[in-house]
């Protein structure tokens, strides 16, 4: 496993992010690891989990120093992230859903909405990102989701589809169309919906293939009525907003893919180092050597692009839109191939419930799917080529 020391080793972290990070791993380790198959059996949304992160003050990490947060680098967050989602799948994802549905208020929220809204992260708060609709999902610009300015209010009403965190979040970034904006597009705007506004429904939740303790909800809106101070910029910006948010979300939707293939490999090296058959271990079969060949290589070679990726929005970089879909596509198509393979690995075990990579391979397909299908990111990747 030297190659994968190595590439860890690269990690630059200043002493405080090299603490913190270390008390992640601890935690991801000793903690929500072994409650993972529990939560994956019972489809128990893991607030034990949810807490421990808490108790280390997790949110905080993402949330600017001005705000009462204690903010990292991008480059410590994703380490967080991969390291819970290799440990828990669910948890990772309920934990980086915050820092997705967060994002936009850091970057584009007034001092005062700010100031009022992030503290509910700093007590331990969960939040949702709240695009997708039954009719808009890869082209989330069909949404029909109404938002109606009455006075100080703006009255919402719609439905909204696989929300994750849907059913226990305390802030929803809900995107919505402007009622009084005609243009389809331009219409999009985005506000802060908060937990326990009277109208908002929680429809029911999915029944998945993985992630199966990461809660994803169908919600509705009946006339929910917010005060217009918790729009977010101004009516019509909204698509603005959604697609620079992605932009950082996508990164982190990919340190969760590798995440599962890190821990997909690690068990499947561990599996064949002990197997034997025909007299020798499986280790030592070169039809299997050839394997892992590819799927380490592969996987350095993602995991250098996750931290180039990282060091890149550190830096301060904005046009990393690519490279972010590059990223997202190639970490998930992988983790789906490492997780198949480590499942190929383990023979007739690997099928059943008594190893993890069996849950892995259930929990890696999602990856492929959410924050833009990989087909939505290899027509993204492909187009930017033409000349104009
Ligand atoms: C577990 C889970 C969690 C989720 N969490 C969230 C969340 O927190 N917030 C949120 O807003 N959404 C969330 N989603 C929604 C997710 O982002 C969408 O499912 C995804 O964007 C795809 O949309 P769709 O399911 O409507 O599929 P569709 O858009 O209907 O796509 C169906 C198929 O057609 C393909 N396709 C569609 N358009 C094109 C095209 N132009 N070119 C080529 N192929 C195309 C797709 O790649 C796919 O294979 C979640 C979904 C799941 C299952």
């Amino acid at each position: 496993m030297n190659v994968f020391h190595h590439l860890d080793a690269t990690l630059k972290l200043g002493d405080e992010e090299r603490m913190l990070v270390e008390s992640v791993r601890k935690l991801a380790r000793d903690v929500v690891a072994p409650r993972a198959e529990h939560h994956d059996r019972s489809g128990e949304f893991p607030h034990d989990n949810v807490k421990a992160i808490n108790e280390l003050g997790l949110n905080a990490m993402f949330i600017p120093e001005a705000y009462g947060g204690a903010q990292m680098s991008y480059v410590s967050y994703l380490e967080c992230v991969r390291e819970l989602s290799k440990a828990c799948a669910s948890t990772g994802i309920v934990w980086a859903t915050n820092f997705h549905a967060i994002k936009p208020l850091i970057d584009f929220g007034t001092e005062e909405q700010k100031k009022r809204l992030l503290p509910v992260m700093l007590d331990g708060g969960i939040a949702s990102l709240t695009i997708t609709e039954p009719t808009a999902g890869s082209d989330a610009t069909g949404m029909k989701t109404e938002f109606k300015p009455d006075g100080d209010s703006i009255v919402i009403n719609g439905t909204k589809t696989f929300i994750t965190n849907g059913a226990h979040a305390d802030l929803y970034m809900l995107f919505g169309k402007w009622s009084e904006i005609a243009d389809s597009k331009g219409s999009i705007s985005v506000l802060v919906l908060e937990k326990g506004t009277p109208g908002l429904k929680v429809v029911r939740e999915e029944d998945k293939m993985g992630l199966r303790a990461s809660s994803t909800a169908a919600l509705a809106f009946d006339n929910c009525r917010v005060p217009r101070a918790n729009l977010l910029g101004n009516p019509g910006e909204g698509l603005k907003i959604l697609l620079a948010s992605l932009n950082k979300s996508r990164p982190s939707v990919a340190a969760h893919a590798l995440g599962i293939a890190r821990g997909a490999f690690e068990d499947a090296i561990g599996y064949i180092n002990e197997r034997k058959q025909s007299g020798r271990k499986i280790v030592e079969f070169q039809g299997i050597q050839f394997m892992l060949a590819d799927m380490a290589t592969d996987l350095a070679m993602c995991e250098a692009w996750l931290w180039q990726v990282a060091r890149m929005v550190d830096e301060g970089a904005k046009d990393f839109g690519i490279e972010a879909s590059m990223l997202k596509m190639r970490a998930s198509d992988l983790a789906m191939s490492i997780a198949t393979d480590a499942v190929q690995l383990h023979g007739g075990y690997g099928y059943c419930k008594d190893y993890r990579v069996e849950r892995l391979m259930r929990d890696a397909k999602i990856t492929q799917i959410w924050e833009g299908t990989n087909q939505i990111h290899r027509q993204l990747i492909g187009r930017s080529f033409i000349k104009r």
